[in-house]
C-alpha cells in the first residue's frame, strides 16, 4: 500500500517575514498522519524552513538541484550534499518551469537526479506535456521520453527512492486542471512503463499529480488509483487550503 504524499511547490515566492508567518500557520495545522507532507521553499529560506518546522513530521526539500552531488567551482549553484546538510530530504528535478523557461534538457535532469540520490536527496521527478503536445496528441510518448531518459542512463532501481511528479504544463499556474481520468490516464502509463522494466518498483513508486490542485478538486484527483498525492504549487502558500489538499489526501 502505497503513503499519499501532497508537497507544496512555494516557487519563488516569499520574503523571510511570510515565510515565518507561513511556517508559523503550517506548525499549528493538524495534518493527516498517514499521508506524507513536504514544503519546497526558496532555497534562500530553506534553513529558515528547516529551523521552524523542527519537530515537525513536515519535510524540507529544493526546488533545483546542482548537476554535481559535491560542492566545487559552480557559480550560483547548490549542491545536493549543501542541500542535505541544510536539513532537505527531497529535490524537485525537471519542473516544467525549469525545463520550459530555463532550457534544462533530459540529459541535464538526468545529471541532477543522479546527484540528488548520491547523497541520500530523494528526487521528484517532474514530467508533463504541452498544450501543442497533448492537442497534437503526444501526451504519452512525451511523458514516456522524459522518464526514458532517466530509465535508459540509471536504470530503473533508482526509482525505488524517488518520488514521479505528472504536471502537464498546460495545467501549472492557469486554473485549468487535467480531469481525474486524464491524470489517471497519464498516471497508468508511467506506472506500467516503469512496470515492463521492474513490476515491483512500478508498484511502490509514488506517483503525484500536480496542475491547479485545490482543496476543491484534491480528493476526486486522489481517489483515482494510480494517483498518490499531488504537488501542489499556488494553493501550497495559504496553510489553511494545503492543509485542506493534505486532509483530502488522508481520507
Ligand atoms: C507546480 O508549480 O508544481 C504547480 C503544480 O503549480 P500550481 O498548483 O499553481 O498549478
Amino acid at each position: 500500500m502505497r503513503r499519499k504524499m501532497v508537497a507544496g511547490n512555494w516557487k519563488m515566492h516569499g520574503t523571510g517575514a511570510s515565510v515565518a508567518e507561513l511556517t508559523r500557520s503550517l506548525k499549528a495545522f493538524d495534518f493527516p498522519t498517514n499521508v506524507d507532507v513536504a514544503v519546497f521553499p526558496p532555497s534562500l529560506y530553506i534553513g529558515q524552513v528547516v529551523e521552524a518546522l523542527n519537530g515537525t513530521a513536515i519535510s524540507v526539500g529544493a526546488q533545483n538541484v546542482a548537476r554535481q552531488a559535491e560542492q566545487g567551482p559552480l557559480t550560483g549553484e547548490i549542491a545536493a550534499s549543501q542541500l542535505a546538510d541544510a536539513g532537505c530530504t527531497l529535490a524537485l528535478v525537471g519542473h516544467s518551469e525549469r525545463r520550459q523557461v530555463l532550457g534544462e534538457s533530459d540529459e541535464e535532469l538526468c545529471l541532477k537526479f543522479a546527484a540528488a540520490q548520491q547523497v541520500g536527496l530523494v528526487p521528484v521527478l517532474c514530467v508533463g506535456e504541452t498544450l501543442a503536445e497533448r492537442e497534437a496528441g503526444n501526451t504519452l510518448g512525451v511523458v514516456a521520453r522524459q522518464l526514458n531518459s532517466i530509465v535508459d542512463a540509471l536504470g530503473i532501481e533508482v526509482f525505488h527512492k524517488a518520488v514521479v511528479a505528472y504536471e502537464p504544463v498546460w495545467a501549472i499556474g492557469t486554473g485549468l486542471t487535467a480531469s481525474p481520468a486524464q491524470a489517471q490516464e497519464v498516471h497508468a502509463a508511467i506506472r506500467a512503463q516503469l512496470a515492463a522494466k521492474n513490476a515491483e518498483v512500478a508498484q511502490n513508486v509514488r506517483l503525484l499529480y500536480g496542475g491547479s490542485v485545490k482543496a476543491a478538486n484534491a480528493a476526486e484527483l486522489f481517489n483515482m488509483p494510480d494517483i498518490d498525492g499531488g504537488l501542489i504549487g499556488g494553493a501550497s502558500l495559504n496553510a489553511d487550503d494545503f492543509g485542506a489538499i493534505c486532509r483530502a489526501a488522508g481520507n
